[in-house]
């Protein structure tokens, strides 16, 4: 045992930097979907994932119905040209429908979403008629069918209305509710374990102690999580540089986990011991990562449970999360389809500093110039430590891995954090 670990702790240290998206895809490519299935309200299913189809018990609309608020009539009631004259027999509302058939050379006063009355099949608008003493004079420029809307034009009775693995999102829940859909089998929550270490970091809420400092990422972390998921977070909150510590405290947690996310300790230094007690218990998959903030990122697996050993630096922790961890927990939920990731271009009015050979996350303040287009700003100084820039800001400015300095007037990819939290 020891000596296969001493070895894959060699070989991993040999293992170069990866790029971006190389780790991306391998952290997908290692990542499956939890078992197990939770059944919840329809109005309770918010970013949660559906475990089944759903399959519509109903036609969608149910009844053919008027699209306007007008006159249901008889299409061979329609003049060919002149005009025609009509009798009002009555009158169909919303959720009170006309009970008796519609006969020749008669028409019912019709509101929006109303049942059609058997035997009629085009509805007018309103103000296309003339109306005058229980009749309606029409015109010759009608269709027979118009202003209708067909039963199940929307959705059939039998139909997959949602996938299984969607991502539930606001409508959805409202097409579900729409088919009369009281309830949702949906994947079980993951269950996602936080701990932070080092021997300065304190819980907020202590006393302040000179060369210490507060806890951050386990809060980013668990706001970042919650705010895309419906998840168990298990806090373990902090422990300290002490391998013998770590190493209980992630056997303990991959017992009751899917995923661990741990933030500090995994670089080069001198207290760092995440990756090592990572490769004792499980498997390191790679740790090295060419980007900026976040370069020391540990990814591997104790058991069944994912591991991420995210950098200590409050801005790493969240470039890393968006870009490696939440496409994992998507995936680990079930979800089929993730939510996109849309950058944009916008014109950078300031000069980025930039090597090749990384991908950069800088923040950024986004605005529109006269003409509507989109610029952008940095935050200011841009130290991975800095977590009021993620404050701040309001988008990621995402440097390409080959690109090198940036002028000021050049294009770059912006990405929305609206679109991440
Ligand atoms: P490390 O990777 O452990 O060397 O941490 C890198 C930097 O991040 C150090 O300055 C740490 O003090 C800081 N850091 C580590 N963990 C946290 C945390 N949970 N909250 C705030 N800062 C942290
Ligand atoms: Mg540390």
């Amino acid at each position: 045992m020891i000596t296969k670990h001493a070895s894959q702790h060699r070989d991993l240290c040999a293992v170069d930097t990866i790029p971006v998206a190389v780790a991306q895809r391998r952290i997908l490519e290692a990542t499956e979907a939890v078992t197990g299935a939770d059944t919840v309200p329809v109005a309770a299913a918010l970013h949660r994932v559906l475990a089944e189809a759903v399959v519509s018990p109903l036609d969608v609309p149910a009844h053919t119905n008027a699209a306007v608020d007008g006159f249901a009539v008889r299409g061979s009631d329609l003049p060919r040209e002149g005009t025609g004259l009509l009798q009002i027999i009555g009158t169909a509302l919303a959720g009170r429908p006309f009970p008796s058939p519609l006969g020749a050379g008669q028409a019912v006063r019709i509101m929006t979403g109303a049942p059609l009355p058997e035997g009629a099949d085009t509805v007018l608008m309103q103000e296309q008629v003339v109306e005058k003493d229980g009749f309606i004079q029409i015109g010759a420029h009608h269709r027979r069918g118009e202003n209708v809307r067909h039963a199940g034009e929307d959705i059939r009775r039998g139909e997959t209305v949602l996938p299984a693995g969607k991502y539930l999102l606001p409508p959805d829940l409202g097409l579900l509710a729409s088919l009369g859909v009281g309830e949702a089998t949906v994947t079980r929550r993951l269950r996602v374990g936080l701990l932070s270490t080092g021997d300065e970091i304190l819980p907020p809420g202590s006393f302040h102690q000179t060369g210490k400092i507060y806890d951050s990422n386990r809060f980013s972390l668990r706001g970042a999580v919650t705010a895309r998921l419906v998840a168990e977070l298990v806090d373990h909150g902090i422990a300290p540089d002490d391998p013998a510590t770590l190493k209980r405290t992630f056997q303990e947690m991959a017992r009751r986990c899917d995923v661990i996310l741990c933030s500090g300790g995994v670089s080069v230094g001198s207290a760092d011991y995440t990756k090592e007690a990572l490769a004792q218990l499980g498997s390191v998959e790679f740790w090295k990562v060419a980007i900026k903030p976040g370069r020391p990122l540990a990814f591997g697996r104790i058991g069944d449970c994912l591991f991420f050993g995210l950098p200590g630096n409050p801005v790493a922790v969240l470039v890393t999360f968006y870009q490696f961890v939440l496409p994992a927990l998507f995936k680990r939920a079930g979800v089929r389809r993730p939510p996109l990731l849309p950058t944009f271009p916008a014109r950078t009015l300031e000069k980025l500093r930039k090597k090749p050979g990384r991908t950069e996350f800088q923040r950024g303040i986004l605005e529109r110039d006269e003409a509507g287009r989109w610029q952008v700003r940095t935050t200011g100084k841009q130290g991975s430590g800095i977590l009021s820039s993620m404050s701040r800001g309001d988008c990621f400015i995402v440097l390409e891995h080959d690109r090198g300095p940036v002028e000021a007037g050049e294009w770059v990819e912006v990405l929305p954090f609206s679109a991440l939290m």
